[in-house]
């Protein structure tokens, strides 16, 4: 019997109003999965009122209050964690290792940002004996979480932790493929005693659900991840209701490696870039910029590598049907533009990877820049590499493009590796694979969005400041 998921409103399953629902797939399997709800604005309205008759309590405690609540989601999702690695699993496909380092960082959003709160607050700004003057972080009221399907509860906590931390409610709209685990995640957070109505999840499609959501008029604030598109579309709706949001878009970033760098390393990063979740990452690195001395050593490592990774060990599959044939229709446009790959630029034809959406992971080696595989974001398993001449080259080439999410330097002069990062134009540059985690603020320039999620930034995203001044004359 096929498993339904409900939404998540008011501290319990609700069924949609309409009593529709939706299929999934695992895309590992290309089998039918669970079915969740179907939401239309009915439900999207109820959910609203609920996170808004919630919302004052919550954020009238004190922070060691709201911070108390939020360890125990955190502990909550580590001990559940078996049952959401495999609703997870269910309609992703993903490997082990992607679901447990998921799964961590999950809780851990909930973990730092409950620590953040016993420490953080506004500050006093020192007018002289007559004033006694001072900010304080408020909340915005209700928040709307829309989340994509490439790391559902990943996305979903990343968003919800910080919002939730700082006194907002939250309704959440997860991807209609990958739903499961943030409805799950309400539950176990109502479980853990997050008051009844701060976090609801509506599930169902983006116009059904997530449009209504954005054009609520009780909700202050969106934050968004997903594609470039549909991110413009809710740009407009918030503009129109002069309501600020967060954009979590694409990328094409840069990979750049020096011939002086430790190449071992700098291929394992490049292999990383391509096989971690198949490449379904925003912030994956998928051109890698080699200087010319060094780069056809550094291709024919990273494309042996690549070569021997097995589908459905090292690297999961597409996500959906249409996806998969969207990567497919780059490798037929790249060989229509000429552009020959050193290893994979197909599916696979038996195996255990043609029974389910799995793509070979594909370098194309040594191409123009303005071929459209070289600037388009694919979304699978997918490396582009150039060779560059020098420092000037090589950041002339990585800052070619419309994204700005992330970067990677690899060298073995660590001055010029800083200087490179100091001047590439992206939201986040690792260093020879200097670490980047829940601390570290992430978010795009340019197209790749607006708004930082992640660290202290992303609790002031979710904050407005106040200013409170009294003369004590
Ligand atoms: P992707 O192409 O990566 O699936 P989308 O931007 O289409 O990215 O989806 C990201 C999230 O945005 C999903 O939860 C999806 O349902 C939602 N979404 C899609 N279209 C709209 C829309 N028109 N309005 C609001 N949300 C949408």
């Amino acid at each position: 019997m096929t498993t339904r998921h409900e939404h998540w409103i008011q501290g319990k399953a609700v069924p949609p109003a309409n009593g529709a629902y939706l299929p999934t797939l695992d895309p590992a399997t290309r089998e039918a999965g669970d079915e969740i709800a179907a939401g239309t604005s009915a439900d999207v309205d109820h959910a609203v009122a609920s996170a808004a008759a919630a919302q004052p309590a919550w954020a009238a405690a004190s922070g060691a209050e709201r911070s108390a609540v939020l360890h125990r989601v955190a502990d909550a999702i580590e001990a559940d964690a078996e049952t959401l690695m495999e609703l997870e699993r269910a309609c992703t496909g993903k490997i082990p290792a992607q679901l447990r380092s998921e799964l961590d960082m999950s809780a851990g959003y909930f973990r730092y940002y409950a620590g953040i709160l016993r420490t953080h607050h506004g500050r006093t700004i020192d007018l002289g004996h007559d004033n006694h003057t001072y900010t304080r972080l408020e909340p915005y009221g209700v928040v709307a979480a829309i989340t994509p399907w490439n790391l559902p509860l990943n996305q979903a906590c990343r968003a919800l932790a910080p919002a939730l931390a700082v006194g907002n409610a939250v309704v959440a709209k997860p991807s209609e493929l990958t739903s499961a685990s943030t409805v799950r995640l309400a539950r176990l957070a109502t479980e853990a005693g997050l008051p009844d109505g701060l976090l609801n999840v509506v599930t169902g499609t983006g116009p059904e659900v997530g449009s209504p959501l954005a054009s609520h008029p009780v909700v202050r604030r969106i934050m968004f991840t997903g594609s470039v598109a549909t991110g413009r579309a809710l740009g407009h709706i918030a503009a129109d209701r002069l309501i600020p949001m967060t954009l979590e878009l694409g990328g094409k970033s840069p990979l750049v490696v020096f011939a002086d760098a430790d190449l071992d390393r700098a291929v394992g990063a490049a292999v990383t870039a391509i096989a971690m979740n198949s490449g379904q990452v925003c912030s994956a690195t998928t051109r890698l910029l080699v200087e010319a001395s060094a780069h056809d050593e550094v291709v024919a490592r990273v494309a042996d590598a690549v070569g021997r990774l097995e589908p459905g060990v090292d690297f999961g599959p597409i996500i959906t049907e249409a996806q998969f044939h969207s990567v497919l229709g780059h490798f037929a446009a790249a060989e229509a533009e000429g552009a020959v790959p050193v290893t994979g630029g197909s599916g696979y034809a038996d195996g255990p990877g043609a029974k389910g959406l799995y793509v070979r992971p594909t370098v194309y080696a040594g191409v123009r820049p303005d071929l459209r595989i070289a600037r388009e974001e694919v979304f699978g398993p997918v490396m582009v590499t150039m060779p560059f001449a020098d420092e000037a080259d090589a950041l002339a080439i990585a800052n070619d493009t419309e994204y700005g999410l992330v970067a990677g330097v690899w060298s073995g002069d660590v001055a010029r590796g800083l200087r490179l990062a100091e001047r590439i134009d992206a939201g986040q540059v690792a260093v020879n694979g200097g670490a980047l985690t829940i601390e570290t603020p992430f978010g795009g320039f340019k197209q790749s969005g607006y708004g930082r999620e992640k660290g202290i930034e992303a609790l002031h995203d979710y904050a407005q400041v106040k200013t409170i001044s009294l003369s004590i004359r």
